[in-house]
């Protein structure tokens, strides 16, 4: 028999450390359990929702449903070749503890190192640093369906991976509980140095423990500490505009940063941000961080709403100057 909790306070469960209370709340370790409180959810009349770090999260004041959480911690080598060792990893195992030992099976994880959040919500969005997506490693993900409760396994072609984007996200979102991740790894490690500051660093005898050091501590310097100053990460999206648009924006602001995508053009959202002079700037207890711009950080006893207050004059900002519109990257967790 699972334990449910009945008005658990989330507010230490997301790295924004906002305000928010589950109607219920409970940890499962199998598809077993995960059936079992799927029932227990239809006796109290409460939708399920899926938690994993909460570090991409915006968390309603009032989550009225019964939210489950991974505790699966198994990794396990399912088969190699010559060219892939392929693995199995469990929902529940964080993220970047799996980066760490990723190394002993095979090669590929090293630039997602120190990302926080658990290995079940990384093909959520498909996360991504310095040139490198999950996506691109991920064999297949095996979860339930809830509305037709069946295990099913999604080839990665059918998770539709894009920029931070999935069918989690989108046909499945909140339908799917995933609970493992299998992983092909390559046997050669062939490091991705082609993003600033990783393109610094020197190929010859570099290792893939080097690199996960050498993410660490570039991670370190750049991105605030969630324990320090609460926050999800980039908070919004970069935006990617047509050529037609970033042509323009580029005559009137030579300075703007651009990346050429094989569709349109991604522009920096903190650079406009900071454009606009948001950077360092607060309402109430939320700000965007004084040192990068796209990261909101949170003082204690913000909510959603404090959060919704900034983001709404962020982008309003940033469209009346540049015609853009940003969109938040972590979702409302209701
Ligand atoms: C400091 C910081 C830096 C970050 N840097 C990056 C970065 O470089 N790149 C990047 O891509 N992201 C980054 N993020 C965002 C975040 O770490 C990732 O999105 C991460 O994958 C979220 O994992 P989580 O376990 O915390 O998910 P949560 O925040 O708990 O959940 C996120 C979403 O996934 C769903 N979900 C969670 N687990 C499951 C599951 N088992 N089955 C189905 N759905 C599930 C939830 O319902 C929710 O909708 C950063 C965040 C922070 C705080």
């Amino acid at each position: 028999m699972m334990s449910i909790r009945h008005n658990v306070s989330l507010s230490e469960l997301n790295t924004l450390k906002l305000k928010g209370q589950a109607s219920a709340f409970a940890a499962f370790n199998s598809l077993e359990s995960l059936i079992e409180l799927q029932r227990s959810a239809r006796e109290l009349n409460l939708p399920l929702r899926v938690l994993g770090g909460g570090s991409n999260i915006l968390l309603a004041e009032h989550v009225n449903a019964l939210v489950v959480q991974s505790s699966a911690e198994t990794i396990n080598l399912v088969h190699e070749d010559d060219a892939y060792a392929w693995v199995d990893v469990d929902a529940g195992v964080d993220w970047h503890q799996w980066v760490c030992c990723s190394n002993q099976y095979g090669y590929g994880l090293e630039n997602l190192a120190l990302i926080p959040g658990l290995v079940g919500a990384s093909p959520v969005q498909n996360i991504g640093a310095y040139g490198v997506e999950a996506g691109e490693l991920i064999e297949h993900v095996v979860g339930y369906q809830l509305s037709t409760k069946q295990l099913r396994i999604l080839t990665a072609s059918e998770c539709r991976f894009s920029y931070r984007q999935s069918v989690f996200k989108r046909e499945l979102k909140n339908d799917f509980v995933i609970l493992r991740v299998r992983f092909r790894l390559h046997q050669t490690f062939s490091p991705n140095l082609t993003y600033a500051p990783l393109d610094t660093l020197d190929r010859d005898g570099l290792t893939s423990d080097a690199l996960i050091q050498a993410v660490v501590g570039v991670r370190n310097s750049k991105l605030p500490d969630p324990a320090v100053n609460p926050n999800a990460g980039s908070f919004f999206h970069n935006p990617i505009v047509s050529e037609t648009l970033a042509l323009t924006l580029r005559k009137q602001n030579p300075a703007m940063p651009q990346y050429p995508q094989v569709v349109g053009v991604k522009l920096a959202a903190g650079w406009l941000i900071d454009q606009c002079g948001y950077k360092g700037k607060a309402i109430g207890p939320v700000s965007m961080y004084e040192k990068q711009a796209l990261v909101l950080t949170t003082k204690e006893g913000a909510t959603l709403a404090h959060v919704r207050t900034l983001q709404k004059a962020v982008q309003h900002s940033v469209y009346s100057r540049f015609g853009v519109w940003l969109e938040p990257e972590p979702q409302v967790f209701e």
